[in-house]
C-alpha cells in the first residue's frame, strides 16, 4: 500500500482551492459538504460557482501568508495547464498537506473516487494509476450498494452509545449488530421504515443476552413478496435483487425463469409451488400456509412472483394470509408482463395520437373464459393487455366483435416476452385467432389490442432487443 487510507474531519479547519474551472468547483462543493472553511484562490470563476455563492471566501494570491492555518490546499489546473510548482511548494511550506489534480506524483495526497452513503462513505484509490478504472468500480458498487444503506448506517449510530452500556465486551457487541444487519430490524430500515426499526432496535439493546444473542422477543422469520418481472433477469429491480439475496427459502412459480432463479441466494432452499391454469401445484390457500409456517419457523421467506405481485398475481390474498398470522412482511414490485411485453415487442401502450388509456384484463376467470365489461373495454383510443387470454383467445376476439370492435382493430401477441424466445404475432381482432394456432403459441402470451400496435412497423428497425416478426406462412 502506497498510501494511508483515512477520513479527515475537515469541520471548521481551512482547505484552499487554487483554480477557477469545474474541477475546482466539485472540490469546492465536497469541501463545503464537508464542513470545511472553504478559501478559493482564483482569479475568474467559471460558470459551476454560480451555485456555490456563499459555500466559500476568496483570498488573493499576491497576499504573502495567504495559505498561513490551510490544514490542506488542492491545486485544480485547467486541463493542459501545468500546475505552478513554486504555488506549490508555498503551500507545503506554510503546512499545508497538497493535492494536484491529476499529478499523483507531487501530490502529497490523491482524491478518491467516492460512493456516497453516508453515514456510509466508500473511498477507492487507485494510488493515482489508473483513475479512470477507480471511477469504474465506484459506478459498479453503485448498482451493489443499496441506496438505502445510508439509513442503516444511521440506524447503527443510533444504537451504539446505548449498546456500549448494555454490552461491554467486544465479542458481544459483535455478535448483536452481526444478528441485527443480517435479519428484519435492518430490512426495516432498508425499506423505509425506519420509525419501526429504531424503536425494535431500542427493545433488542434493552432486552438482548449478556453475550449479545437475542432476547426471543423478536421473531426473524418474515416474507418477502418479490416481482421478478417477466423474464429478462436485467429487469430485476434492485430490491428484489437485495432480497433475493438474503432468503433462507424461496417459494417460486412456473413463470419465474430459470435465469431468475440462478440469482437467488445459492443455499437458498427452493420450493416449487407451481401454477398452471389446470395443474395447480399446490392449492392457493397450501401456499399461504406453506409461508406462514416457514415464516413462524424463523426463516426469511422470498415468496418470488413473475412480474408484478399485485397485477394478477394473487399477492393480495397472500399477504391477507400473512397479516392474519402478524407475520411481517414486505412487498417488492416487478415489471408487468404488459410493461415488459410492450418494451420489448416495439408497441407503446399509450400514445397521443393513438391512445390515451390503458386497461390491463385478465382473459381467465376461476371457472374457465372471464365475463368482462366490454363496453368499457371496447373504447376509441385505448389499449386493452390481455392477460391469460391464449385459451380462450377465439372466444375472446368474437365478444369485441359481438361488441361492436372493428375487423380490422389490430392486435398482437407477445409470446415468452422479453425472453431469449420471445415471439410476436400481429393480426387484427378478425383474423388473429387462425395466426396463433398457425404459430403454435402455448403461453405465456399478452395480447395487446389496439391502434398502438401499428406503430411497431415504425419502432421495429431501431432497438435489437425487438425480436424479428415472426414469419407468418
Ligand atoms: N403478476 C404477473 C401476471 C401473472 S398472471 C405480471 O404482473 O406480469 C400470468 C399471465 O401473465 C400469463 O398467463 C401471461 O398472460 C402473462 N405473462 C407473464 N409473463 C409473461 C411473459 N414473459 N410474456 C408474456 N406474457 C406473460
Amino acid at each position: 500500500m502506497n498510501r494511508l487510507p483515512l477520513f479527515l474531519d475537515v469541520k471548521a479547519r481551512r482547505v484552499a482551492v487554487v483554480g477557477s474551472g469545474p474541477l475546482a468547483a466539485r472540490r469546492v462543493e465536497t469541501l463545503f459538504r464537508a464542513g470545511a472553511e472553504v478559501l478559493l484562490l482564483a482569479e475568474i470563476l467559471s460558470d459551476e460557482f454560480e451555485a456555490l455563492q456563499g459555500s466559500f471566501r476568496r483570498g488573493d494570491l499576491a497576499e504573502g501568508d495567504i495559505f498561513a492555518g490551510c490544514a490542506l490546499c488542492y491545486f485544480a489546473p485547467e486541463p493542459g495547464e501545468e500546475p505552478d510548482s513554486a504555488l506549490v511548494a508555498r503551500a507545503r511550506a506554510a503546512g499545508a498537506l497538497v493535492n494536484v489534480a491529476d499529478h499523483p506524483q507531487i501530490s502529497d495526497f490523491i482524491v478518491p473516487s467516492v460512493l456516497d452513503r453516508s453515514p456510509l462513505v466508500v473511498a477507492i484509490s487507485t494510488g493515482g494509476e489508473a483513475p479512470l478504472l477507480g471511477r469504474l468500480l465506484k459506478a459498479r458498487l453503485e448498482t451493489l450498494v443499496p441506496a438505502a444503506y445510508g439509513r442503516l448506517a444511521a440506524l447503527a449510530g443510533a444504537g451504539r452509545a446505548a449498546l456500549a452500556d448494555k454490552l461491554t465486551s467486544h465479542a458481544a457487541r459483535l455478535r448483536f449488530w452481526e444478528r441485527i444487519y443480517d435479519g428484519p430490524i435492518a430490512e426495516m430500515a432498508l425499506s423505509g421504515d425506519e420509525a419501526a426499526a429504531r424503536s425494535a432496535l431500542a427493545h433488542e439493546i434493552a432486552s438482548c443476552q449478556p453475550d449479545g444473542s437475542a432476547s426471543g422477543d423478536f421473531p426473524r422469520g418474515e416474507v418477502y413478496l418479490v416481482g421478478a418481472g417477466p423474464g429478462d433477469p436485467d429487469l430485476l429491480t434492485f430490491r428484489a435483487f437485495r432480497l433475493m439475496q438474503q432468503a433462507d427459502v424461496v417459494l417460486y412459480d412456473r413463470l419465474v425463469e430459470p435465469a431468475i432463479m440462478d440469482r437467488v441466494r445459492r443455499d437458498a432452499e427452493r420450493i416449487y409451488v407451481g401454477k398452471r391454469r389446470s395443474d395447480h401445484a399446490l392449492p392457493q390457500e397450501e401456499i399461504g400456509e406453506l409461508m406462514v409456517r416457514l415464516a413462524c419457523e424463523g426463516k426469511r421467506v422470498l415468496r418470488l412472483k413473475g412480474g408484478d405481485p399485485f397485477i394478477f398475481g394473487r399477492g393480495g390474498e397472500e399477504i391477507e394470509k400473512l397479516a392474519e398470522h402478524r407475520i411481517p412482511f414486505q412487498v417488492c414490485p416487478g415489471v408487468t408482463a404488459a410493461a415488459g411485453c410492450s418494451a420489448y415487442a416495439g408497441i407503446p401502450l399509450t400514445h397521443r395520437d393513438y391512445a390515451q388509456s390503458c386497461v390491463f384484463v385478465t382473459g381467465h376467470g376461476k371457472e374457465g373464459p372471464i365475463d368482462l365489461d366490454w363496453s368499457t373495454i371496447l373504447r376509441p383510443r385505448q389499449t386493452v393487455a390481455i392477460y391469460m387470454g391464449l385459451a380462450h383467445l377465439e372466444f375472446l376476439m368474437k365478444e369485441l366483435l359481438r361488441h361492436g370492435a372493428d375487423p380490422a382493430l389490430p392486435v398482437a401477441i407477445v409470446e415468452n416476452g422479453t425472453r431469449a424466445n420471445q415471439i410476436t404475432v400481429t393480426g387484427t381482432v378478425a383474423d388473429i385467432a387462425g395466426k396463433a394456432v398457425e404459430a403454435a403459441l402455448r403461453g405465456p402470451t399478452i395480447i395487446i389490442v389496439g391502434e398502438v400496435v401499428r406503430l411497431r412497423e415504425t419502432l421495429n428497425w431501431y432497438s435489437p432487443k425487438i425480436e424479428a416478426e415472426h414469419d407468418d406462412k
